[in-house]
């Protein structure tokens, strides 16, 4: 422990084993994961297929490398374009680097359109990783703050205000893109208006502008479909995926259409790791068991199921200020910080988190069941209950 750098605060617990939804620390306790390694283990802990897909792999061909082809990485991209209905995937192995891939792709397209200092509209509240510049085009002074200089080339205007980008796109000349959780993961589970999608949309197609999601934690089933845009209707030029692809294996993808799509030219962009064999595998049979499984009307269904039971348990106490997301993408907003709930969830042996200090975050796995829904909600109301003395 004191060999590894002061990163995390981390709680007193190392899991040794999992199964499903279930882990089991060293003591041989048992846990209800109600978090999924934020929004990782779709799949839960060692699904049989998945861990002989991988298995398998790793048997055959762990790397090459990208400068030759790579196969799994072709398939997994047309599987992935199938999906979305992108034309084109860049591979790499987390979600802020396939940000770092958009943010890339769209400075270049603004030079190539002739825009000198290209300039990305970013939001409040925005969550896009820890390397300089998806932090830079992260909204949190915290996770920013002792990191100056941070990159410039970027506008941050509040969330949900299609009005306020607007402002921007009068005022500024160099606008190249927009950058939008559809859903914001670390913000807090806000989630973003239809009409103000369609309307951001419109505007990138008005003005020139590509429209990027960032979907690392939203995509790959969390909400229900595939990826979240499909609720609004509006499907994006760039969107980055990362966290629940590959199951845990680090995967993280750039997904392009339409003009975005022919913006890399060999040399612009890559990575030793990204698109390997065996990630690649994995988010395969990550992709092929969801289907088989029907996971992603199964996390339609227990979302629905999970948010009216918690909204049933919490209806009328005071300091709740909201129950909100779509599918197992939850958030239960307190009216003060609540991080101790995480604690007092953990002694009854359930798995949660709190994030943006005053929102209880649910990202099951998308394999739950009614039994493990209600347990979740067994637990959980009267331990928010008690915290807010209800
Ligand atoms: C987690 C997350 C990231 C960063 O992904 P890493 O794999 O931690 O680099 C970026 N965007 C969103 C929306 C996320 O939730």
């Amino acid at each position: 422990m004191s060999h590894l750098m002061n990163t995390y605060a981390r709680l007193p617990i190392a899991f040794t084993r999992g199964e499903g939804v279930w882990l089991w620390d060293e003591a041989g306790r048992r846990y209800l994961d109600a978090l999924a390694g934020i929004a990782v283990n779709g799949l839960g802990h060692a699904h049989p297929r998945l861990v002989k897909a991988i298995a398998d792999q790793a048997g055959q061909l762990i790397h090459t490398s990208n400068i030759y082809r790579v196969l799994r990485q072709e398939q997994l991209a047309d599987r992935l374009c199938a999906l979305s209905g992108m034309a084109q995937a860049f591979f790499c192995s987390s979600g802020a680097e396939a940000n770092e891939a958009a943010i890339k792709l769209a400075r270049l397209y603004g030079h190539q359109r002739g825009v000198e200092i290209p300039t990305i509209i970013v939001m409040e509240k925005a969550w896009h990783g820890r390397t300089i510049a998806t932090l830079s085009a992260t909204g949190s002074r915290k996770a920013q703050a002792g990191f100056e200089p941070l990159v410039a080339g970027f506008v941050r205007v509040p969330y949900n205000d299609l009005d306020a980008v607007r402002a921007v796109a009068e005022h500024h000349r160099n606008i190249v893109a927009v950058l939008l959780e559809p859903i914001q993961g670390e913000g807090g589970i806000n989630v973003a208006d239809v009409a103000y999608q369609q309307g951001l949309y419109a505007l990138c197609r008005e003005r020139g502008w590509l429209y990027m999601l960032d979907e690392v934690q939203s995509g790959i089933g969390r909400t229900g479909s595939w990826f979240a845009f499909e609720h609004a209707g509006v499907k994006p030029d760039v969107m980055a995926l990362a966290k629940g692809l590959g199951s845990g294996v680090p995967i993280g993808a750039c997904l392009a259409n339409g003009a975005a799509a022919d913006v890399f030219k060999p040399g612009n962009h890559g990575t030793t790791f990204g698109g390997g064999p065996l990630v690649c595998a994995a988010a395969l049979a990550t992709l092929d068991i969801m289907v088989d499984e029907g996971l992603l009307a199964n996390a339609a269904r227990q979302g629905a199921r999970l948010k009216s039971a918690l909204e049933a348990g919490l209806s009328g106490v005071a300091g709740v200020v909201e129950i909100r997301g779509q599918g197992l993408m939850l958030g239960i907003e307190l009216d003060r910080p609540c991080g101790e709930i995480v604690k007092q969830a953990l002694e009854q042996s359930l798995l949660v988190n709190v994030t943006s200090d005053n929102v209880v975050r649910l990202l099951p796995p998308l394999i739950l069941e009614d039994a493990h829904t209600d347990e979740i909600v067994a637990i959980l109301v009267p331990i928010i209950k008690r915290f807010l003395g209800a």
